[in-house]
């Protein structure tokens, strides 16, 4: 201020001097106009700055203006500096702005943002792909507008939002559950939280079928060996006739069996992540006692042909592997009529893959329960399956164990033809 002072000061003092001076040596009209035009040079040198401030400040280029020199460098200098500090506040929020819209784009879970009229101000991919959204054509719109299940308006409306929403057959194919909830924030505004929970869903239904199946499977066999005792215990029995009920309690304790050691195995098996150790499987030793195993299941009435065509061996659990093989074998038994003949073979392909296939000249599958038959329970002759000691755990069994050990259950099938079940093993799993 001073300085300004000064300068101010200064200038009148020459201004007054050259006034004096012209006045006294070229008359005393001249003075007045010298003074003035002298005053005058501050005053256009701010209005030169004045308009170039408007120049750069028009062109947005305040920062990149050359500093005048002077009082004015000062305002300059500042107002730059001002400019620069705005800039990258502007800058850093922007920056954080869209960090935060990246993670709510990360989420796996749909986000909308809702303002106090339940109109949509923001939402993210998975909620668009949820709801079949476009937050371009749809900002600003009523969600109820847009979501007209019966059940979300009434959510809405009813503003009770500590518990979540259940939305199911959602999505383009209606294939999605959804689980929904409303959070309030800010002013009277609300952050909608979608979850995909079709998978939960779907393994909460798995579970309930299977209990519903397990405990079917075990009623039944009960239900008999009671009946068999009752009989037992409230007639007068002839010791042949007695022995013949006693066997058959005792097929069903063994169909109890079964199905008890098959739920046991399974859960081991779900239980264990790792994948299956390597250690080399005596394929010779294991093919003769699938052999032993096959003829005294089938007494006779089939022929069999058990081939290691290679020398080869397979690296993996070895009881986890008899296992399985031993699963294919006895199902082409239990499923191939009289005088049918079974193929085992253990070989390996071209690519290197071992193979151990069953082949039988049974009733075969048709092609539309191929798909399903490693479901457990699922069954494509039912009748038959129990009566040959099948508990419907066999083939989700197989297909375990093969996941363990990287391979495929690859199952080719011609009806009246016969069947040929494949476990195809990666060759990282065959060695000399
Ligand atoms: P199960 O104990 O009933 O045999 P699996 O899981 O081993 O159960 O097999 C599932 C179903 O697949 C069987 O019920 C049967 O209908 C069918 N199946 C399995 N193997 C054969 C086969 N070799 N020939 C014909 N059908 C088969």
């Amino acid at each position: 201020m001073l300085a300004v002072l000064t300068r101010f000061i200064f200038i009148a003092l020459m201004a007054l001097t050259a006034a004096y001076l012209t006045s006294k040596n070229w008359g005393e009209t001249l003075g007045i106009p010298v003074g003035i035009a002298i005053m005058a040079i501050p005053l256009l040198y701010s209005y030169i700055n004045l308009a170039r401030l408007r120049k750069y400040a028009l062109a947005d280029t305040l920062e990149s203006m050359p500093l005048p020199s002077g009082f004015w460098e000062e305002i300059f200098f500042r107002l730059q500096r001002l400019v620069g500090n705005l800039k990258l506040q502007v800058r850093v929020t922007q920056q954080q702005h869209d960090r935060f819209i990246e993670a709510f784009q990360a989420s796996p879970n749909g986000i909308v943002m809702l303002d106090d009229q339940d109109q949509i101000e923001w939402c993210n991919a998975h909620a668009e792909q949820f709801f079949g959204l476009n937050f371009r054509r749809d900002a600003m719109q009523r969600i109820n507008f847009l979501i007209r299940r019966p059940e979300f308006i009434q959510y809405l409306i009813s503003r009770k939002f500590e518990e979540p929403l259940l939305l199911e057959r959602m999505g383009s194919d209606n294939s999605l559950s959804l689980l929904l909830q409303a959070f309030p924030f800010g002013d009277k505004r609300h952050l909608l939280l979608i979850q995909d929970v079709t998978d939960l869903q779907k393994a909460d239904a798995m579970r309930r079928d299977f209990v519903a199946n397990v405990s079917h499977e075990m009623r039944t066999p009960i239900t008999v060996l009671m009946g068999f005792l009752e009989t037992v215990q409230s007639l007068e029995l002839e010791k042949s006739q007695r022995d013949q009920y006693f066997d058959m309690m005792m097929s069903q304790a063994q169909r109890m069996k079964s199905l008890v050691e098959d739920l046991l195995t399974l859960a081991n098996l779900e239980s264990n992540t790792l994948p299956a150790p390597m250690q080399a499987v005596q394929i010779p030793t294991m093919m003769a006692l699938l052999k032993n195993d096959a003829e005294a299941l089938s007494q006779g009435r089939h022929t069999f042909h058990f081939e290691t065509a290679t020398s080869l061996t397979l690296l993996g659990d070895e009881r986890e592997l008899l296992s399985a093989f031993s699963n294919l074998v006895s199902n082409a038994i239990r499923y191939t009529p009289e005088i049918g003949s079974i193929t085992a073979k253990w070989s390996v392909n071209e690519q290197g893959q071992g193979e151990f296939s069953v082949a039988d000249t049974g009733p075969g599958i048709s092609s539309e329960h191929l798909p399903r038959l490693t479901e457990r329970f699922y069954r494509v002759d039912r009748s038959r399956s129990r009566e040959t000691g099948g508990t419907g755990l066999g083939l989700a069994i197989v297909k375990h164990i093969a996941n363990r050990h990287q391979a495929q259950l690859l199952i080719e099938s011609v009806t009246g033809k016969g069947s040929t079940f494949t476990l195809r093993f990666p060759k990282e799993r065959i060695s000399a």
